[in-house]
């Protein structure tokens, strides 16, 4: 299996290869070329195993220049006691066919979690495995959740630099203080005057400037990325898609062959893109509904073939899908069309006039697969608070577009058996959590955490509640026109 370029097909690198570089040259993102086949035997077999090994089997087959003692040492780590729970991503019935697929429950608190704690493992032996000897600097562009993921999994790896970017006004209180607070001796937090797709577009013209690469790889520094863009975070992620579907068959929920539909909070499209490689090796998967907020760009795009981030942008409860340029949606353009030029003539106009269109017949093919809808702030608390009341089940306000955009596309479409992916612990955003569920929301974000739980009688997740005695070590805030100097800076 060869890995091709979105924008040149003609590239062909090992799995190796398209994880260490991360983008391409031209600027596409990797694919590979074939998907391997995931059948319904498979499913049986992997409901009866561990998380671990269910991530073995499945992301095994994509990466043919991995040995499997390599991919089973790495599971093993990657999803372990590091997890507050054995199952690493359970799925929790809520009734009337609904199930939340909760993926929050790594180090962080956060879904990234699941693809970060892996990536760094599959990052260095990618590194060994090209020959590459410099070390390596990971840049992130971040709307909450991924800096301090990527961090943590970063933190102290051998031979490696990690330096995060995230929107200064973009982050709820608690990101913020996860990320100011992190620890290691290799990791660097700024913020920037901005929002996300700011910080997102800086951090790109950095991997696409040639000249700047090649001063840092003459003192010995190779950049890369830990944002979605890389495969090597969108691997794991399909992995959760069927460990999801096993659990269902194997509790008698659904039959193995049925069709389940996926709902997914939806930001830079990774997500929801490693869903469609799950359904695309074979996994029944009828509709993923792309759920998104105020920031709606992606809803327009899936109703009208128009994308169009020439738009307000607006802050919202549920910041880490506050992004109109969503990255991943570039691999699926080609996965449907197969046609690299178009892909990198869209990508052009998106570029140059910040909108592009698709052709009739390829929206067609992804409207076959792809649903989409979205919610105000104000429905997003009226989700929280109704679920909290009827069922006493507790989400986040990224998961609650998530189940009220099932709601809305269950009006109009037939009712299937859905999983809604959980993106995030309720703790992270208290308080919009707390208003929804009639308390009072006012306060620093980290007290709250306390008030939530005394409300609700959670308990908060490890890491959230010791954030209130960490102190904060990165403070610095920067324009956007100074990242570049910023990096340099962190690698003298
Ligand atoms: C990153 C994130 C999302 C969006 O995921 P994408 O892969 O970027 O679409 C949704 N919810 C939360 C809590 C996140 O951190």
């Amino acid at each position: 299996m060869k890995y091709i370029s979105t924008r040149d097909k003609s590239t062909a690198v090992s799995a190796a290869e398209a994880i260490s570089r991360g983008l391409s040259r031209e600027g596409g993102l990797f694919l590979p070329d074939s998907i391997p086949a995931l059948t319904g035997e498979d499913i049986g077999k992997i409901a009866a195993l561990p998380y671990r090994e269910r991530a073995e089997l499945i992301m095994g087959r994509f990466l043919e220049d991995y040995s499997p003692d390599e991919l089973r040492e790495f599971c093993a780590r990657a999803y372990g006691d590091n997890f507050d729970c054995p199952e690493c991503a359970p799925t929790v019935r809520l009734g009337g066919g609904t199930h939340v697929l909760e993926l929050w429950h790594g180090p962080t608190s956060a879904f990234k979690d699941m693809a970060l704690q892996m990536l760094p493992y599959l990052l260095t032996a990618a590194m060994k495995k090209t020959g590459e000897t410099k070390k390596v600097c990971i840049l992130v562009a971040t709307s909450g959740d991924t800096g301090k993921a990527a961090l943590e999994g970063f933190r102290d790896v051998e031979n490696t630099k990690i330096m995060v970017f995230y929107p200064s006004d973009g982050v709820s209180d608690v990101q913020k203080l996860q990320m100011q607070s992190q620890e290691g001796e290799n990791v660097g937090v700024v913020a920037i005057t901005g929002n996300f797709d700011d910080a997102q577009s800086a951090v790109k013209a950095i991997f696409s400037d040639e000249a700047l690469r090649e001063e840092l790889a003459a003192k010995g520094w190779f950049l890369s990325s830990a944002n979605s863009i890389n495969w090597g975070r969108l691997l794991p992620q399909i992995v959760y898609y069927a460990s999801s579907y096993a659990d269902l068959v194997a509790s008698g929920e659904i039959k193995n062959g049925e069709k389940i539909d996926f709902c997914v909070p939806t930001g830079n499209f990774g997500d929801i893109l490693a869903g469609y490689f799950a359904k695309l090796m074979g996994l029944p998967v009828g509709k993923l509904i792309c759920a998104s907020n105020a920031n709606n760009v992606l809803t327009d795009f899936i109703n009208t073939g128009v994308y169009d981030r020439n738009r307000s942008f607006y802050t919202t409860i549920s910041p880490s899908m506050d992004i109109l340029i969503s990255s991943n949606l570039e691999r699926l353009l080609y996965l449907l069309s197969g046609d690299d030029k178009l892909v990198a003539r869209l990508m052009t106009e998106l570029k140059e006039s910040g909108k592009y269109s698709a052709p009739a017949d390829l929206m067609e093919s992804l409207r076959a697969s792809f649903a989409a809808e979205y919610l105000d702030d104000a429905e997003t608390k009226e989700v929280i608070g109704r679920v909290w009341r009827e069922k006493g089940y507790l989400m986040d306000t990224h998961t609650a577009v998530a189940y009220g955009a099932l709601e809305k596309y269950r009006r109009e479409n037939p009712h299937r058996t859905a999983v809604v992916l959980s993106t995030a612990s309720p703790f992270k955003f208290t308080p919009a959590v707390l208003e929804a569920i009639g308390e009072r929301g006012d306060g620093a974000g980290v007290e709250l955490i306390d008030r939530l739980s005394a409300a609700t009688g959670k308990a908060a997740p490890k890491n959230l509640a010791a954030l209130k005695t960490k102190k904060a070590r990165f403070t610095k805030i920067v324009e956007k026109t100074e990242l570049l100097g910023e990096v340099k800076s962190f690698l003298r």
